[in-house]
């Protein structure tokens, strides 16, 4: 039972647990009766422990792949709504003690509508998984680009330097213009930048950003407005 209990688990790990409780086991083939006992006890103890340390292995990896998945966008992988929230937060209270700058931008695809009206939504999302694919190629890997919903998407860059935000907003939109996301159809994006400085909340931070975006689209799309 005790080399059976681990192959029982069929991983790699609990067929190998089994053997080494046969092997351990073997010599009460001829030891007498109080030995077999303690080798037995022995045994089971140390297959505890094994098992024990296996399985929080287990529920730790587990877990740490489900607070990932909750924190992407299925459609594009990029991260969500809930995880920029949550960087905000930190980099906002991080601001507040250190004075270290972050920097939010917004942007949204201009008329993305007319991209499902006439190509269809499959082509919509594929537009949607270039997009990303094409904003994670031009920012730094500890910069997050999150799908807040539908088109639109932000970047915090944290830990960034005074001015660098409008610099970054138009190197995206400029690489957006220029990129072919869908063969024969350009697509833009406007953008809301707002850094750290001056907000007295990630929700106030956030809420700039905001209507520099809404800026944006009313100066005529395709253009980034900075608080
Ligand atoms: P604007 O320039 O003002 O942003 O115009 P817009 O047409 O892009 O308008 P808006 O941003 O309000 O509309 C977003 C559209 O995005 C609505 C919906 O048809 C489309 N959309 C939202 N989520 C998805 C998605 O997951 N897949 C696809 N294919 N389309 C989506
Ligand atoms: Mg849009």
């Amino acid at each position: 039972l005790l080399a059976a209990l681990p192959g029982i688990i069929r991983t790699n790990l609990g067929v190998l647990m089994g053997l080494l409780c046969l092997i351990a086991l073997s010599p009460m083939l001829y030891l007498r009766y109080e030995q077999i006992i303690a080798l037995i006890i022995v045994v089971s103890m140390g297959q505890t422990l094994l098992v024990s340390w296996w399985l929080m292995n287990l529920v730790n990896r587990r877990g740490i792949e489900h607070i990932k998945l909750i924190m992407r966008d299925p459609l594009t992988k990029a991260f969500n709504r809930r995880h920029l929230e949550l960087e905000m937060l930190g980099a906002h209270d991080l601001f507040l003690k250190t004075g270290n700058l972050s920097t939010l931008i917004l942007f949204d695809i201009d008329n993305f509508k007319k991209v499902n009206d006439k190509l269809g939504h499959p082509q919509g999302d594929a537009a949607l998984k270039e997009l990303v694919k094409l904003i994670n190629s031009k920012i730094r890997r500890t910069d997050s680009l999150c799908r807040l919903g539908g088109d639109e998407f932000a970047v915090l860059i944290t830990d960034s330097i005074d001015n660098i935000g409008p610099i970054i907003a138009e190197k995206l939109r400029e690489a957006v213009c220029s990129a072919t996301i869908i063969s024969d159809y350009q697509v833009t994006i406007s953008a809301g930048v707002c850094d750290s400085q001056g907000t007295i909340s990630a929700i106030d931070w956030f809420q700039k950003a905001d209507e520099c975006l809404y800026r944006a689209k009313r100066g005529g799309r395709n253009r980034i407005e900075v608080s």
